[in-house]
């Protein structure tokens, strides 16, 4: 499990990064909202922490992006302030759960849990569109017009992570992390296998969208219109 802490506080930051460590997870930081914001729409987090007030954009409008983008990794706010109108700002901005500062450990492991545990049904309720192509998160179909393909487990986890960050360019050790996660001893030659499965499929489909390697840096969706 993987967690982004977006905070500008910096000793805060490193706390709750060691206190996720302690407890299993992985943790990444980032300490501005446009870097927290990038770090997000990569696709790779289970829970993101994410404070309000933060410096270059606020964790509003980190959000707001993140679900117009497409994202739905659960998000947790942090904030210092207590007022309802907050709260009632960040639950109508899609965020899943609020913890006002100061916070007990205990209870921001809690939140994490919950969130970690909610996921599954998250990613199974919509469906992602790129180009002539969906995929149906519940059922792993990719299809275009008339015609469809069943995906398995990794073909799907790979074309959901493309066709979220439809813009960026995924590295080969993003894809393996996400995919394989941090314990196998999957290799590149693992990604270009599956990404050769994708591409065998989207050609059966008669897709404009492909999948163009950047050589030496790793994959992006390619279609007309973008
Ligand atoms: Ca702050």
């Amino acid at each position: 499990m993987r967690v982004l802490v977006i905070e500008d506080e910096v000793r805060l930051a490193a706390t709750l990064q060691d206190l996720l460590e302690l407890d299993g997870y992985t943790a990444d930081t980032r300490h501005d909202g446009e870097a927290g914001l990038d770090e997000a729409l990569t696709g790779i987090y289970d829970v993101i922490l994410l404070d309000v007030m933060l410096p270059k954009m606020d964790g509003f409008t980190v959000l707001h992006h993140l679900r117009e983008a497409g994202n739905a990794t659960p998000v947790l706010m942090l904030t210092a302030r207590s007022e309802l109108s907050d709260r009632v700002e960040g639950l109508d901005s899609g965020a899943d759960y609020y913890l006002t500062k100061p916070f007990e450990p205990k209870e921001l492991l809690a939140c994490v849990r919950a969130l970690t545990r909610r996921q599954p049904e998250l990613r199974n309720t919509d469906t992602l569109c790129c180009g002539d192509l969906t995929l149906e998160k519940r059922s792993f179909a990719l299809s275009c017009g008339e015609r469809s393909v069943r995906l398995s487990r990794r073909e799907f986890d790979m074309m959901e992570l493309l066709m979220l960050n439809q813009k960026l360019v995924i590295t080969k050790e993003k894809l393996l992390v996400k995919i394989w996660g941090y314990e196998s001893d999957a290799e590149d030659n693992n990604v270009e296998v599956y990404i050769s499965f994708l591409r065998k499929k989207l050609e059966h489909l008669h897709s404009q969208v492909k999948i163009k390697t950047i050589r030496m840096v790793g994959y992006c969706l390619e279609f007309p219109g973008i």
